[in-house]
């Protein structure tokens, strides 16, 4: 694994939450945000199209390609990777304002960006959010079985790269129940036993 960090108890720190498509992120993360208000979750800039119910500035910031070039260049960007043809970043000054103030910060991107904000900022911490086996997580991005199957191919290889990747973790949470996990992810992102 990586080398462990140090970080003073009660510290505010940055916690990258990364994991393959299918291993319930949003239900784990929707929790965690549900039982700590305080922590920060970083609102992302993406050029994909916005999804049914997702609302401008509080999902992600929908942006064209233009402005996200922008962005970059000035070096408002954290992080940046393109995924699935799309183009996401994560905006510094509002992770560094809410580190500054005090609270906790969660940023949830995939594996190139995670391996960004390990060089940018190494105090960060990294977890990975993992199945609790390799058959879960096919049976969850196989579905329903209504996909071509390419696509669902090209899905299971990136999720297989993704979990390949865990040795470059600080720590790692099994989603096999959504409680446990989400008590197993506050208690790494407050850093302090809950
Ligand atoms: P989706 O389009 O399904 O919302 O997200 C696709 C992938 O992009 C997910 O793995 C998500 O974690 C990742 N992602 C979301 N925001 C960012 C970001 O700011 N930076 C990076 N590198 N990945 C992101």
């Amino acid at each position: 694994g990586a080398e462990p960090r140090t970080v003073r108890q009660g510290e505010p720190r940055l916690t990258v939450v990364s994991g393959p498509s299918g291993v319930g992120k949003s239900s784990v993360l929707s929790e965690v945000r549900r039982q700590a208000p305080e922590i920060y979750f970083s609102v992302s800039a993406t050029t994909r199209a916005p999804r049914a119910g997702e609302v401008d500035g509080v999902h992600y910031h929908f942006v064209d390609t233009a402005e996200f070039e922008r962005m970059i260049a000035a070096g408002e960007m954290l992080e940046h990777a393109r995924y699935a043809g799309n183009l996401y970043g994560t905006p510094r000054k509002p992770v560094e304002d809410a580190l500054a103030a005090g609270r906790p910060a969660v940023l949830e991107i995939e594996l190139q960006g995670a391996r960004q904000v390990r060089r940018a900022m190494p105090e960060a911490q990294l977890v990975m959010l993992l199945p609790p086996s390799w058959e879960v997580l096919v049976d969850r991005l196989t579905g329903r079985g209504t996909e071509p199957a390419e696509v669902v191919e090209r899905r299971l290889a990136t999720a297989r790269e993704e979990l390949a990747a865990e040795s470059e973790f600080d720590a790692s949470v099994v989603n096999a129940d959504v409680q446990a996990a989400t008590s197993e992810l506050l208690r790494l992102i407050l850093g302090r036993e809950l």
